[in-house]
């Protein structure tokens, strides 16, 4: 049996990066997906400065910012009055970094992009239509079952997602919750931007039901919307995708009748949960298989990118036999995603949903005088793209 420093499991963006981290510094690394094609439907597509540095260091960042767009922006909007609220911009972070915008560029893309360049590399190898049924471990070795064949690892990182079979391998606890609406994100082909000058990136309160809208570059890179809403709590899933709803959802966005038609839909439910632990002797859980969290902000993507990051170094250093914490991963992964995707992702999503006019009011003053504030609206940012927790 071949025996790999580190096998991955889960070919998602997540563990894309964390294999591609693991190859570049010259560790032997299985890649094992349970698909055989990554999967395409519209999901994360927000990436923050200090994913995009790190992108930089993989020798990504010029094919990755050519199939996206670049926002500086994102803009607060009032949605039953059409009002912008406000306007944050991330121009306000040059001098901290490299990258002082967000771009857009949908998740697919980052993972073909690492699978194309660990195919490359002669230390490293992907199988795709490879499922990880089971693992089991000493103090040496990890043995991983897939449901044709037998492997080991020195290591081995679960980045299979939110219902990871790595973490439920391991007998750990998801901790959390799932909101009891849904998400609708619809793909439409119409001119927010033009129709009423927004940005790339807006966030729309109404206490009925709010709405994000996003603008990718789409595979043919010529555009599109991606406008995401919450569902009410007791409607059902037909309901929510018929067409006739889906025309009504565009019409209170302001999309006029002869524009209704969409590309795509996608309705799933969302989930605030953290793994109780990020490690089980050999193996470590990343991304979306530690914690899920509702989109609201673009956060959960990019703080399991840093993590795979992390791990990869930390794996690397262990494996050249010097001395190092294997706990610190959990030790500092773990409460940073509390403290700056968990609580901001509920927090962005009360400010959006907020039903007491009174606190709406407060909510959008407060958004207002941050972004009027050349030191609140940069300390704001800071937090915001999750530079502060990076640092
Ligand atoms: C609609 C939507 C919008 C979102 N928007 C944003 C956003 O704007 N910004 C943001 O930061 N986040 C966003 N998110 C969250 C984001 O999509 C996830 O955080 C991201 O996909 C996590 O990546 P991952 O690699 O950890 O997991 P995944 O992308 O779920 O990848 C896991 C991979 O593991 C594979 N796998 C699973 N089980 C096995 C197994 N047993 N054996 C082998 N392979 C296996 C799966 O097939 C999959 O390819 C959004 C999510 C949704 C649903």
């Amino acid at each position: 049996m071949q025996r790999r420093n580190v096998i991955v499991v889960g070919a998602g963006p997540v563990g894309t990066v964390a294999a591609l981290a693991c190859a570049r510094h010259g560790l032997s690394v299985l890649l094992l997906e349970k698909e055989d094609r990554i999967d395409d439907s519209p999901r994360a597509s927000t990436t923050q400065p200090p994913t995009l540095e790190i992108l930089a260091e993989l020798g990504l960042i010029d094919e990755y910012l050519r199939v996206g767009l670049i926002a500086r922006t994102f803009q607060f909007w009032d949605r039953p009055t059409l009002e912008l609220v406000a306007e944050f911009d991330f121009a306000r972070l040059q001098g901290e970094t490299a990258y002082p915008f967000v771009v857009q560029t949908e998740q697919h893309k980052l993972a073909n992009m690492a699978i194309a360049r660990l195919r490359g590399m002669p230390n490293a190898e992907v199988q795709m239509g490879a499922r990880v049924t089971g693992l089991s471990q000493d103090g040496e070795t990890v043995t991983v079952n897939t449901e044709h064949q037998t492997l080991a690892a020195d290591y081995v990182i679960g980045a299979d997602g939110g219902r990871s079979t790595v973490r439920k391998a391991l007998d750990i606890e998801f901790e959390g919750y799932t909101w009891p609406e849904r998400f609708l994100v619809i793909t439409t082909k119409f001119d927010f931007q033009a129709a009423f000058g927004c940005c790339f990136r807006n966030y729309m309160a109404d206490p009925q039901e709010w709405t994000n809208l996003f603008k990718v570059a789409g595979d043919d890179l010529e555009g599109r919307w991606r406008a995401v809403f919450n569902t009410r709590e007791d409607e059902k899933d037909e309901e929510a995708l018929s067409d006739a709803a889906v025309r009504a959802r565009l019409s209170r966005i302001y999309v006029p009748e002869r524009e209704r038609d969409y590309l795509h839909l996608n309705l799933y439910a969302v989930h605030q949960r953290v793994a109780k632990n990020f490690r089980k002797g050999r193996v470590y859980l990343c991304g979306d298989a530690a914690h899920v969290n509702n989109p609201i902000g673009g956060l959960g993507l990019n703080s399991g990118i840093h993590e795979a990051w992390e791990l990869a170094g930390l794996l690397n250093r262990a494996l050249r036999g010097d001395a190092v914490e294997l706990d610190a991963y959990e030790g500092k992964r773990r409460p940073l995603n509390i403290k700056y995707v968990q609580e901001q992702t509920i927090a962005n999503k009360k400010r959006l949903e907020e039903k007491d006019p009174a606190l709406r009011e407060r909510r959008f003053l407060e958004l207002k005088q941050m972004a009027q504030d050349p030191q609140r609206h940069k300390a704001f940012l800071i937090r915001a793209s999750l530079l502060e927790s990076s640092r």
